[in-house]
């Protein structure tokens, strides 16, 4: 392997304009480090790509060499997908920039951009693009496996507002995808994740939210189910400008949280009313009546605020772990058994998420993209957080165990976003009855599936069975 980069290396230089960083060189430390540090690695080498010359020239020197290639945009993957030990990494945070049409409501953003890259120039006018709910994620991961976040119920998924993709495939040319140019890529690059080759640029719509009504409040105790059970039946017939979800976790010690919820078990409900606030704040009220009145909190604020309010909840280099699932409706056992599992919950940082999707989202067909699941409304991630190595065990066997009790209350489907590196074998339910169609545009685009680390959708052999 030391000698294929360095080869990789020697090919590269005379003609790439951005960085190469291999282990001895200033800044690779830096370089290397990716959001979830329980998987940690250490590539032979990392191409900082500025523009798409470099992508194709990376991709192309990768391909021709075998050398195991990982493609790298904020560097969020949760199952660490944007590394590798050894090999090469396609670094793109060198290519973030953003350029808005006011007029025509669309916004072009490089293959590496941060959420909050993309926020930050569309605010300036006013626009917004639906994305998720942590700024230092990256758009690339996040836009081509999905996108959830506040604004889906109203305007979407990520994905489903995409207009054009610019696109390096495994033989290094670049493809323009869009509705009407190759109009297979454009169906399974919105949903499909990495497999198909690496964005350099992404064509969007964007719509204008300047603000919202953020309210908050913590339910414990008996409350815990009652709220579940409450949200459970209200969200299904709520409007869409009422985005509504749960993290059941133990409330933080700190000052602005009442004492006595301080680091109890909770299911800490966020509201987000994006609208007439007179109608919103009836809304929010209702949401958070089975929340303790000392924790609830409304407040009106700018789009900017809302999208960076967790940032420090996820901090980088931290150890995580997840599983997720989607629920087409939510029994009353089920709840129980989330409410009862954060008794043994052994880190204060874990969290079980419950968001409710539907809306805009829901409204496009199965069909129309390669995402997962549009049907199952509710939508759950176990999120493991911990600090130390010698936390793993018990922090994963925790995830684990609560997952198997409540599988078999889930339908079947996974949102790839929130999908750990152990769940190869989920890879076809996520997508399911869209898994041949994506084969075989694999197959078409990547037939010796050099994109493969990503939950991975295998081409198949000329014989028809699945390279793996
Ligand atoms: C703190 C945190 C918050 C999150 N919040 C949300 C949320 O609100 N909503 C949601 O839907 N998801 C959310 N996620 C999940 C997120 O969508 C995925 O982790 C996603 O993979 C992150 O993308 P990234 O570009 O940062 O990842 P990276 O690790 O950089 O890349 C992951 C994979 O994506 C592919 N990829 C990335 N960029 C490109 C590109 N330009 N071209 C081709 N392939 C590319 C590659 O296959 C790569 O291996 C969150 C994750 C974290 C860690």
């Amino acid at each position: 392997m030391i000698a294929a980069i360095q080869e990789v290396f020697s090919i590269l230089k005379p003609h790439f304009t951005g960085d190469l960083l291999r282990p001895a060189d200033h800044g690779y430390g830096e370089a290397r480090a990716i959001w979830n540090g329980m998987l940690a690695r250490t590539p032979g080498l990392i191409a900082r790509c500025r523009n798409a010359a470099d992508v194709q020239a990376a991709v192309r020197v990768g391909k021709t060499t075998e050398t195991l290639t990982a493609v790298r945009c904020g560097g969020h993957s949760l199952a660490g997908f944007g590394t590798c030990d050894g090999g090469l990494v396609i670094d793109l945070s060198g290519m973030r920039e953003v350029v808005v049409d006011v007029e025509r409501r669309r916004a072009r953003f490089g293959g590496g951009c941060l959420l909050g890259s993309v926020d930050s120039a569309t605010q300036r006018v006013g626009l917004a693009f639906p994305s998720g709910v942590v700024s230092h994620t990256g758009a690339g991961g996040l836009v081509l496996g999905g996108g959830t976040g506040w604004l889906n119920r109203l305007h979407g998924l990520s994905c489903d507002n995409v207009e054009g993709f610019t696109l390096v495939i495994a033989d290094g040319s670049v493809l323009r995808v869009s509705a009407a140019e190759n109009p297979d890529l454009f169906w399974a690059l919105r949903g499909g994740g990495g497999n198909f080759g690496v964005v350099t640029e992404f064509e969007v719509r964007l719509h204008p939210v300047t603000f919202v009504l953020l309210g908050k409040g913590m339910a414990f105790g008996e409350d815990i189910p009652r709220a579940l059970q409450d949200w459970r039946d209200f969200m299904p017939d709520a409007p869409d400008h009422l985005r509504w979800g749960f993290s059941l976790r133990f409330a933080p010690d700190t000052e602005s949280t009442p004492p006595r919820l301080r680091s109890r078990p909770v299911a800490s409900a966020s509201a987000v009313w994006i609208g007439d606030l007179d109608e919103g704040r009836r809304y929010i009220d209702r949401a958070l009546a089975r929340c303790e009145p000392s924790s609830v909190s409304k407040e009106v604020l700018s789009f900017l605020s809302l999208q960076t309010m967790a940032d420090s909840d996820f901090p980088h280099g931290r150890r995580y772990y997840s599983k997720s699932g989607y629920f087409k409706s939510l029994d009353d056992h089920s709840i129980e058994a989330m409410a009862s599992a954060l008794s043994a919950n052994p880190s204060a940082t874990n969290e079980i998420e419950l968001a409710y999707l539907g809306g805009a989202a829901a409204r496009v067909s199965a069909e129309e993209t390669a995402f997962g699941d549009r049907s199952s409304p509710f939508l759950m991630n176990l999120l493991g957080n911990w600090s130390n190595a010698d936390g793993d065990a018990a922090n994963i066997a925790w995830i684990r165990g609560v997952f198997a009790k409540l599988r078999p209350a889930t339908t079947p489907g996974v949102y790839v976003n929130f999908m750990s590196a152990d769940e190869e074998e989920r890879v076809p339910e996520a997508y399911r009855t869209r898994w041949e169609r994506l084969v075989a545009i694999k197959s078409k685009y990547d037939p010796g599936n050099f994109f493969r680390l990503n939950q991975n959708i295998p081409p198949q052999k000329a014989t028809g069975s699945l390279l793996l």
